[in-house]
């Protein structure tokens, strides 16, 4: 676990020593750098951000109000803020080959509600992924406000294969295709959070032309592979594609959503102001940032790469006696069953274990999860943040031994104070600010 040193080598933003007067947070803040330096970052909606998009994040356009849209603004001074979100909006655009971007949701929930909010009416019926086969909980969980304000129906993915190597646990499209018959969504969301194939567009987009539906494509996670080209675009053939900007995609914080221009008006008002008042314009800069940044060859051979890695640690994690639910990956993450390990352990306990061992991971549920969401019998991982820090196959197949060796002596206090001291000295190799933490003076220091 990281101690409080209230000295650490680790800057937390480039302005870190602006903070010197408030030694409280300062402290907190060195702490959590120390923490995301020293500790492996296997959670799959999480990255490093370039120091660029914190520098863009801390600036001076936290403190403008701009109700609005760039030449269309309710508050004065929103010259040079127009500028800024017109930048961000055409960069999103030429990233994803988009007709129009809408740049201003502060989060990808915020996103998803502004597109039910734009296209389907109060209690009419929406066909998405169930939360237990890798939906989110903006996909009509009941948890969550979607599923009180429209009609879900849920579909699933196809049984485990019977170790033939095929790739069981994927999209079960003859579903899709009957419920959608049987209950005639007025969209159907394609998309997800804990699945680890790629997700086609054209086979959602023929089932919603064949009932009349409307196709959102949420693209939350692999919105950075799509930009770097390892994975196919649904832009274009999705109506309507939304996406966090701080998953694969390596920016800010936030969401956005591109679209046809036939909906833009539609989409821009369900944003604001259906759903938001003033837009966080610092993040909109650092949304801009990392357009420009997905938009590089080196984005690609980082998108490449993080594929690579997840299919090197599906591969380790295998060889460890764990069971990679669908055969492997084609994507940022690796979802785990861990039941061919160890059959007593949850997913909870694994979670915690790895924590004290230096990983940083989250259980999951997998398909046909006998236990709880809270307790789980699956992990998710994900290799978009180390593989940013630089990680590459090798050191994936490193990781999965840790990870191997962590849960099966989990009992033994030593045991996990020797995988954390490996931990750290893996981490030390690969640090995901080596220019801040040489350059700038760290708060806290002293
Ligand atoms: C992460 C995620 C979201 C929501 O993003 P937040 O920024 O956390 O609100 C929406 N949909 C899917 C599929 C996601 O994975």
């Amino acid at each position: 676990m990281t101690e409080h040193r209230g000295v650490a080598p680790f800057a937390a933003s480039p302005f870190a020593s602006w903070l010197a007067g408030d030694p409280e947070v300062a402290t907190l803040l060195a702490a959590e750098a120390e923490r995301q330096s020293t500790t492996l970052q296997l959670i799959a909606s999480e990255n490093f951000t370039s120091p660029a998009v914190l520098a863009a994040s801390g600036s001076v356009l936290t403190n403008k109000y701009a109700e609005g849209y760039p030449g269309r603004r309710y508050y004065g001074g929103n010259q040079v803020v127009d500028e800024v979100e017109d930048l961000a909006r055409q960069r999103a655009k030429d990233l994803f080959g988009a007709e129009h971007a809408n740049v201003q949701p502060h989060a990808g929930a915020i996103a998803n509600l502004a597109v039910y909010q734009a296209l389907v009416d109060p209690g009419d019926t929406i066909l998405a992924m169930r939360l237990d086969q890798g939906g989110h909980l903006t996909h009509g969980s009941p948890a969550s406000i979607t599923s009180k304000i429209w009609r879900f129906v849920s579909y699933g993915v196809t049984a485990a294969s019977d170790d033939d190597g095929r790739p069981g646990e994927v999209i079960d499209f003859d579903q899709v295709a009957d419920l959608a018959k049987r209950e005639r969504p007025k969209l159907i969301v394609a998309g997800a959070t804990a699945y680890s194939r790629q997700i086609p567009a054209e086979p959602f987009r023929d089932i919603a032309d064949s009932v009349g539906a409307r196709l959102m494509f949420d693209l939350a996670h692999p919105a950075g592979l799509v930009a770097g080209g390892a994975h196919p675009s649904p832009v274009g053939v999705a109506d309507v594609v939304t996406f966090t900007t701080h998953k694969t995609l390596r920016g800010p914080r936030g969401g956005a959503i591109v679209c046809r221009a036939e909906l833009a008006k539609a989409v821009d008002s369900a944003v604001f102001p259906g759903l938001q008042g003033g837009p966080l314009e610092h993040v909109v800069a650092a949304k801009a940032v990392a357009f420009r940044e997905a938009a590089t060859p080196a984005f690609r051979v980082y998108a490449a790469q993080v594929v690579a890695n997840a299919q090197a640690l599906a591969r380790g994690l295998a060889a460890e006696g764990f069971r990679v639910v669908s055969n492997g990956t084609e994507n940022h993450l690796v979802l785990l069953d861990l039941r061919p390990f160890d059959a007593e352990l949850t997913g909870k306990e694994a979670q915690e274990v790895l924590d004290r061992s230096g990983i940083t991971l989250n259980r999951n549920t997998i398909p046909d999860d006998p236990r709880s969401p809270f307790v789980t019998s699956g992990l998710r991982l994900g290799t978009a943040a180390q593989t940013t820090a630089g990680m590459q196959e090798a050191e994936m197949g490193a990781v999965a031994a840790l990870i191997g060796r962590a849960l099966r002596r989990r009992a033994d206090e030593a045991s996990i104070r020797a995988v954390r001291a490996e931990v750290f000295d893996l981490c030390a190799a690969f640090p995901p600010y080596p220019s801040l933490d040489a350059g700038t003076p760290t708060a806290g220091r002293t």
